[in-house]
């Protein structure tokens, strides 16, 4: 049997060693190199960026990720204050192309299910489970650290995610101010912005993460043993809280798109129950 080739290079999740691409091999192993872009190439409206960036992923991994990727399409460009990338991407990509052919059915039924009015406006208002946002800002903040600090080790940090409200509270208007002076990058028309603070003596790092301009995250990661006493009971209650209630994200849209969605959307009632 012909064995994989070392590369000598790990991936940025599982931290595994990879091996080299070799299309004979069938099935391909799990820990054949592949690359991932940060963040998801889909999100891109055509003609794409030449400056994406990717890192190297396992075969695995790469896997287990691939349905948030269109996940992510739906919940960054859906929120009614989106930019025209943003636009393009719901027009072209959610609506005819996942929407309208019936995938991510879990996804059309929790818009569905929550939609309500937002009174005295044309705004409407849906929840979706936040875990796999969640995870997927950490998976991101991950690609970027390999991308630009190919020696800070995370894998001990504990990360922590922020979904930024369009009306930020206090603590989160002060989080914005701080992030936003530091280190600035953009890839596609303002399609994937963010902004970073990393300290590698401290092993720690702040970033703040937006799409199409009006999705937008903080994430902040640092040694768990760094955290104060008050940090540490707020971790407790999310994990204990995250185990028995299912997080949500809040988005808000507009009516327009509704209407507009019931062109496309493919679940049976669906028309009907708007
Ligand atoms: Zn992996």
């Amino acid at each position: 049997m012909k064995l994989p080739k070392p590369t000598g290079n790990y991936c940025y999740l599982c931290n595994k060693p990879l091996s080299e691409y070799d299309s004979n091999l069938k099935p391909q192993p799990d820990d054949k190199e592949t690359k991932d872009h940060i963040p998801p190439d889909c999100l891109f409206p055509k003609p794409k960026p030449s400056n994406l960036i990717s890192v190297k992923c396992c075969y695995r991994c790469n896997q287990d990720h691939s349905e948030f990727d269109t996940q992510l399409q739906v919940m960054a460009s859906l929120p009614f204050d989106r930019n025209p990338a943003g636009q393009r991407t719901l027009d072209e990509k959610v609506f005819q192309g996942i929407f309208g052919t019936g995938r991510q059915l879990d996804l059309q039924l929790q818009v569905l299910s929550t939609i309500r009015n937002v009174p005295n406006s044309n705004l409407a208002r849906f929840n979706i489970h936040g875990k796999p946002f969640t995870d997927g800002m950490i998976q991101i903040t991950k690609g970027l650290l390999r991308f630009f600090y190919p020696n800070f080790d995370y894998s001990k940090n504990h990360f922590i995610v922020i979904p930024l409200s369009p009306i930020p509270s206090e603590a989160q208007t002060r989080l914005i101010q701080m992030l936003g002076q530091r280190q600035y990058d953009v890839r596609g028309d303002r399609v994937f912005e963010f902004w970073r603070y990393v300290d590698e003596t401290k092993n720690s790092g702040g970033w703040m993460i937006t799409f199409y301009q009006c999705s937008a995250f903080v994430v902040l990661h640092k040694p768990p043993e760094t955290f104060n006493l008050l940090t540490k009971l707020r971790m407790l209650w999310n994990k204990i809280r995250a185990k028995f209630l299912s997080d949500r994200f809040q988005i808000v849209s507009s009516r327009h798109w509704i209407n507009y969605a019931k062109q496309f959307i493919s679940l049976p009632g669906f028309a009907k129950a708007l």
